[in-house]
C-alpha cells in the first residue's frame, strides 16, 4: 500500500505561531490562562494543559494573571473586560484573522456586513464583536435567514477563513437574489484555499483517504466534506486509535490530509499504524 501524504497537511503558520506564542509562557511566575482552546484540537489543548497552562471558559477578576487570547480571536468586548478583569492580555489571534477585522470594520461604514461562517465558532464571534452594528451570519444555502436580510439593501460579504469556495459561491447565489447591492469580499486564508485545492486532487487520486483533525475544527470538517464529495471512502479521524482496518484492507493507495491544528506526531503515528494493518 502506497501512504500519500498531502504536502499540505498539517499547522498553518497561525497555528504554528499561537502554540509557539502559548509555549513560551509555560513555567511563567504567574498563572497563566487561555480563554477557550488555542487552537482546536484535543491533543495540543492536553499538552498545554500538562505545561501548566489552564482553558478557562469565562473570564473572571483575578490577581496578576496572564491571558492568552487563542488563534481564534476575540471581541473587542472580550479584550476590555479581560483588562478590567486584571489579566495582562498575551494575544496570539492569527494575523490573518486580525486582516479580517480591519476589512470588517472599514465595510461596515458603508454596509451592512454579512459574514459566510459557522455560528458560534471563536474566530465568527471575534469578527462580529469587532462591529458596532451586529452582522449576520450565514451558514449554508439551505440555511438563508430570509427574514432578517429581507431590509438589507445594500451588503458586504466576508468569510471565515476556512471557508470552502463551494459553500461561498451556493450562499452568494441564494443572497444575490435577496440583496439589490451586494458584494462579496473573499476573506478566506491562503492556507486554507491551497488545502481545499489539494485535497480535491488527493481524493481523486487515491483509493481512500484519511483527514485527521479534531471534531471541533471547522478547517478539517470542509475538508472532509470536500473529499468525501468526491471519494465517498474518506474517513475522518483524530488519531490512530479511531482506524479501523476494512477502511484500508484493499486500497492499494492511501491519501492523508491533515487539518490545520493537527501536530505532525498524529500524522506519524497513523503512517505506523497504517503500515502495521498492511503487515
Ligand atoms: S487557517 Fe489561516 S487564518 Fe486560520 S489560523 Fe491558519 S493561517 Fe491563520
Amino acid at each position: 500500500m502506497k501512504i500519500n501524504i498531502a504536502k499540505s497537511s498539517g499547522f498553518c503558520f497561525g497555528v504554528r505561531r499561537a502554540i509557539d506564542i502559548s509555549l513560551s509562557l509555560a513555567g511563567n511566575k504567574k498563572p497563566v490562562y487561555i480563554l477557550g482552546d488555542i487552537v482546536h484540537n484535543t491533543h495540543v489543548v492536553d499538552r498545554l494543559s500538562q505545561k501548566g497552562i489552564k482553558k478557562i471558559k469565562r473570564i473572571r477578576p483575578v490577581k496578576d494573571a496572564v491571558l492568552i487570547i487563542s488563534a481564534h480571536g476575540a471581541s473587542a468586548r472580550v479584550f476590555k473586560r479581560a483588562k478590567e478583569c486584571g489579566y495582562r492580555i498575551v494575544d496570539a489571534t492569527c494575523p490573518k484573522v486580525r486582516d479580517i477585522y480591519k476589512i470588517a470594520r472599514r465595510l461596515e461604514k458603508k454596509n451592512r456586513v454579512i459574514i459566510i461562517g459557522d455560528r458560534g465558532h471563536a474566530e465568527v464571534m471575534g469578527i462580529a464583536g469587532q462591529l458596532k452594528k451586529k452582522p449576520i451570519t450565514v451558514e449554508s444555502a439551505d440555511r438563508i435567514p430570509v427574514k432578517q436580510l429581507a431590509r438589507v439593501k445594500k451588503a458586504a460579504v466576508i468569510t471565515q477563513s476556512t471557508q470552502s469556495l463551494h459553500n461561498i459561491s451556493s450562499i452568494m447565489g441564494r443572497l444575490e437574489k435577496i440583496i439589490p447591492l451586494i458584494k462579496l469580499y473573499n476573506t478566506t486564508c491562503r492556507i486554507t484555499a491551497a488545502k481545499q485545492k489539494e485535497i480535491e486532487v488527493l481524493s481523486q487520486g487515491n483509493d481512500a483517504v484519511l483527514i485527521i483533525g479534531s471534531s471541533t475544527s471547522a478547517n478539517t470538517k470542509r475538508l472532509y466534506q470536500i473529499s468525501r464529495e468526491i471519494n465517498t471512502k474518506t474517513y475522518w479521524i483524530e488519531s490512530a486509535k479511531d482506524l479501523k482496518p476494512a477502511w484500508v484492507k484493499n486500497a492499494g493507495k492511501v491519501g492523508i490530509m491533515a487539518g490545520a491544528s493537527t501536530p505532525d506526531e498524529i500524522v506519524a503515528d497513523i503512517v505506523t499504524v497504517l503500515n502495521i494493518m498492511v503487515g
